[in-house]
């Protein structure tokens, strides 16, 4: 593997860059509601703009499913970038085809253009041999800024590489990938992590190789339940059992289990909806745990204020809920207050630091969801890997 390159190595001058972005935004009534990932990319197209490039800019929005779906065009998405850069942004309502080709061609040093949601074509997410082939042929450069999308093996980001002679990463890839490696290869000790929410079956892999990197491993929300379940409590019910539980066990017989911190209270939700706090060892039949409870935050907050660095996925609690958010804020607040280098991602863990309005005090939130986990599970991302590989890159 040799390193990857970068956009601000490449002479853009005079050249089409397609230009990989996830403005996979949230809109509400046909306008953006939310702008945090417009914003995010600024610096690469604002670096080919400045450089006398022109950048032919594409995402996906939300999932179409291969066609074409009135309410997920990206052209209120080109609106909002075109008033951000006070700019003309020229819309292009396909993908591939005589119109984009034709937009493409009449560009102009430091002029932009959009595509339509690449999901509209069932080509994208089958990384379609033609269809990369066909984005590939609009530019003479390829950038791919889109970290959240790196974990897939889509057109617009594996398959287009093999068709242009020159591929980099842009400047928000080079920030995700520094924060991440950063935190994970050489952290300033202790390494503190905390993981929670819902998504048990998925998250527990990367708990395998998170309680090997950590010096503590925090566990909260329902990624508590198989580690409690596995010394044989009864928490939690079996939607967040099966695997899991075999997977924790595993984990609590290794080396690794010294790191894990695992709570030792919770703020139930009774048979009757009753709300009430209770140590583990006590916890009533068909009571569901919805949050860590006070004795837990307080363990949770002391370990994150003696950390070195730390790193941040899945809410402690089901914090939506104001009964049930008091340990995702108490967490989140103690790793804004925290000097340590501080790292969260994860699309419910962002919406809880926007919340409770820490973004600035974290020092790096993840626009990553699924590829920040899977980078903190240590696996190669195959967008990251197309962009690697020597054997693509044949300049
Ligand atoms: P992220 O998107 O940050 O990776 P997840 O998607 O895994 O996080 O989980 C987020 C969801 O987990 C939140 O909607 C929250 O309500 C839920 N959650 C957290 N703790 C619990 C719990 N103890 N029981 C049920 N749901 C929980
Ligand atoms: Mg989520």
């Amino acid at each position: 593997m040799s390193p990857m390159r970068y956009v601000d190595q490449l002479d853009v001058e005079g050249r089409r860059v397609l230009l990989r972005v996830d403005l996979n935004v949230p809109l509400r009534d046909g306008s953006v509601e939310d702008d945090t990932r417009i914003l995010a990319v600024l610096p690469t197209i604002n670096y080919i703009l400045d450089n006398g490039g022109m950048a032919i800019v594409m995402s996906h929005l939300d999932r179409p499913g291969g066609k074409r779906v009135a309410g997920l065009s990206l052209r209120p998405v080109a609106e909002r970038l075109s008033e951000i850069l006070a700019t003309e942004v020229t819309f292009v309502d396909e993908i591939v085809g005589p119109a984009a080709t034709s937009a493409a061609e009449r560009m102009r040093p430091g002029s932009i253009v959009m595509l339509e949601n690449l999901r509209f074509d069932k080509g994208e997410e089958s990384n379609d041999e033609a269809f990369s082939k066909s984005l590939a042929s609009l530019a003479d450069i390829y950038v791919d800024d889109a970290f959240a999308n790196a974990h897939r093996s889509h057109a617009s980001n594996v398959g287009v590489t093999r068709h242009m002679e020159e591929c980099c990463g842009g400047l928000l890839m080079k920030r995700e990938l520094k924060a991440l490696e950063g935190a994970l290869e050489s952290p300033k000790r202790p390494l503190v992590v905390a993981i929670g929410g819902a998504k048990v079956s998925s998250k527990i892999d990367v708990l395998e190789n998170l309680a090997r990197v950590a010096d503590r491993l925090l566990l909260g929300g329902a990624m508590a339940f198989p580690f409690l379940r596995a010394q044989g409590l009864e928490v939690g019910d079996e939607r967040f059992d099966g695997a899991a539980e075999e997977k924790a066990r595993r984990i609590l017989e290794s080396d690794a289990a010294k790191a894990l911190v695992i709570p030792e209270d919770f703020v139930i939700s009774t048979m009757d909806g009753g709300v009430e706090t209770v140590a583990v060892s006590r916890m009533p039949d068909g009571a569901q745990p919805l949050d860590i409870g006070p004795r837990t935050i307080e363990q949770f907050v002391n370990e994150i204020k003696g950390a070195g660095t730390i790193v941040w996925n899945g809410p402690m609690g089901m914090f939506e809920k104001e009964e049930f958010s008091a340990g995702t804020r108490s967490i989140a607040k103690a790793i804004a207050d925290a000097s340590a280098f501080s790292l969260a991602g994860g699309g419910d863990t962002g919406s809880a630091v926007d919340r409770y309005e820490l973004r600035q005090r974290i020092s790096y939130v993840s626009t990553g969801g699924g590829a920040f986990l899977e980078k903190l599970a240590g696996r190669q991302l195959p967008g990251i890997e197309a962009l690697e590989d020597p054997e693509f890159i044949r300049s």
